[in-house]
């Protein structure tokens, strides 16, 4: 398959005249393409074509935009067998899984195309009868997206789409290790006028350019806590915008309420928020609290469960896991496991290759005995492992749930309200997830407590991230008002 190596920088396709990427397909090993990297040059003609397309593009109307809008939503969707098989070859991930993310991008698109048209402000109530006031808001100018390798057209839609919606321009940077994905998508913003979405390619270096670039006004990031504080740092130094998405460390909670059925339930939901995308996902479950008296009935579920699942070609419609993205990625969580295991933790399942010659393959795995200071319990480990710690009560839980500077997602089963209510108060987490591990939902804020965001994507909050808000007064009557000089 041949795939689009071109930047799209103001309408046309040009060839990265900076350092060529390497792209690997995760199931192979193989180099499946070579990205030229944006050189500096070619990173300011991006910048300068964004902020002449932002003057048309801020001042069209929103309801002219909709369609346009729209127009980007029906590509995606047209092109979803394309996209997803892309996605699945650079990042390994099952293709059912690469198919859903398509139709979330597309129907991000759909949400905001609307959301957009129906309010740029609010009337607020004057300070005297004479006069009336607004609320006006305006897009911040150029949006700098840099985006992470393990949802890449997702995350790139959760930052375009509000950032078109509210009159911005955009220049996006995917992740070096999944390019491909990104650059493909040049045609299906060919309605949009020129320069109006830039496309760059790059790694760390050029991610810090965009951080950087003073014609860029705002950066919307998504990656890891340390990337993002560096960025934090670039913009607060020249005091452009900034959201910020991180990581996390999401615990999943499961009380004894929920009875027999509930514990099979919550073992199957558990096993897929802990190993979907290969436990590539900021919101995987990763530390599991589970309460004493169903702790033994869970943890026998859990491993039977996993057990059932088909690991192996991320191509073959039968595959629930593929392989992690990296080398890289996957010896951090191979150490996190072995570390845990020379501390005294018991592997139930998994943790081998799966028996596949090639490819970066770590069989889902599940564990007890973790020690509570372990890095497998309170770092990031990014892969399909699945720490299982008994805990006595509710107490312990949310005091184990919010013990750690994350505070992304959190999930908890149960069927009392009590439980329920106390948890969604409680836990400190940007989503809460009761019943329902890790559904998004485009109208709700999405975004992180803690060491794990600034700010919220998607929802009217995701639209205000890429909107100024300006006060405007307006006094019908010329006068001398009574509180100016003199005040003798
Ligand atoms: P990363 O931080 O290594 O890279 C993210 C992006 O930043 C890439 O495009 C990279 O090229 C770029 N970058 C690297 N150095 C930079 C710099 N100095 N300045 C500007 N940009 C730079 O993260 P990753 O490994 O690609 O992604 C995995 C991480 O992303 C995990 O920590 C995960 O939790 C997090 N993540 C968070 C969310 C969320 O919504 N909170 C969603 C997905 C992933």
């Amino acid at each position: 398959m041949g795939y689009e190596t071109r930047l799209l920088i103001d309408g046309e396709l040009v060839e990265g005249e900076g350092a060529g990427v390497e792209v690997e397909n995760p199931a192979t090993e193989e180099t499946v393409a070579t990205v030229g990297s944006a050189s500096a040059g070619q990173l300011d003609s991006a910048v300068e074509a964004a902020r002449r397309a932002a003057v048309t593009w801020a001042a069209m109307p929103g309801v002219d935009r909709t369609p346009l809008l729209r127009s980007v939503a029906d590509a995606l969707r047209s092109r979803t067998e394309e996209l997803a098989s892309i996605m699945t070859t650079e990042i390994g991930r099952p293709l059912t899984e690469s198919r859903d993310e398509v139709e979330w991008c597309a129907a991000c698109f759909d949400y905001y195309a609307e959301v957009a048209r129906s309010e740029i402000g609010r009337v607020i109530p004057p300070i005297e009868s004479s006069q009336f006031a607004v609320v006006v808001k305006e897009p911040h100018g150029v949006v700098g997206c840099i985006v992470p390798w393990n949802f890449p057209l997702l995350l790139l839609c959760w930052k375009l789409a509000p950032a078109l919606a509210a009159g911005n321009t955009a220049v996006c940077k995917p992740s070096e290790l999944t390019p491909l994905s990104t650059l493909a998508l040049a045609d299906v913003f060919a309605e949009l006028p020129a320069g109006t979405v830039n496309l760059v390619a790059g790694a760390g270096e050029t991610g810090a350019a965009i951080s950087a670039h003073p014609g860029i006004d705002c950066i919307a990031f998504t990656g890891s806590v340390e990337t993002g504080r560096n960025v934090g740092i670039a913009c607060a130094s020249r005091n452009a915008r900034v959201n910020l998405e991180m990581g996390g460390k999401d615990p999943f909670i499961v009380c004894s309420d929920i009875g027999r059925d509930g514990v099979g339930i919550a073992a199957r939901g558990g096993a897929w928020a802990a190993f979907l995308n290969a436990g590539q996902v900021c919101t995987s479950s990763e530390r599991f609290y589970v309460m004493e008296d169903v702790f033994d009935d869970y943890v026998a579920a859990f491993v039977a469960h996993t057990q059932s699942l088909i690991v192996g070609d991320p191509l073959d419609p039968k595959t629930d896991v593929g392989p992690m993205v990296s080398a890289g990625q996957r010896k951090k969580a191979v150490d996190q496991v072995e570390a845990a295991v020379a501390a005294g933790a018991e592997v139930l399942i998994g943790g081998g290759g799966a028996g596949m010659s090639k490819g970066h393959y770590l069989e889902p795995c599940v564990l007890t005995g973790v020690p509570e200071d372990a890095a497998l319990l309170t770092e990031e480990t990014f892969g399909p492992v699945a720490p299982i710690v008994p805990v006595k009560d509710l107490d312990q839980a949310i005091e184990r749930a919010n013990s750690l500077d994350f505070g992304l997602g959190a999930n908890i089963y149960t069927r009392d309200l009590q439980t329920a209510i106390r948890c969604l108060k409680e836990v400190r987490a940007g989503s809460v997830w009761i019943n329902d591990p890790l559904t998004d939902n485009d109208a709700g804020p999405f975004g992180g407590f803690k060491n794990s965001g600034i700010g919220r994507e998607l929802g009217t909050e995701g639209l205000d991230a890429f909107r100024e808000a300006k006060h405007v007064h307006m006094d019908s009557v010329i006068e001398v008002k009574d509180w100016w000089y003199p005040y003798g």
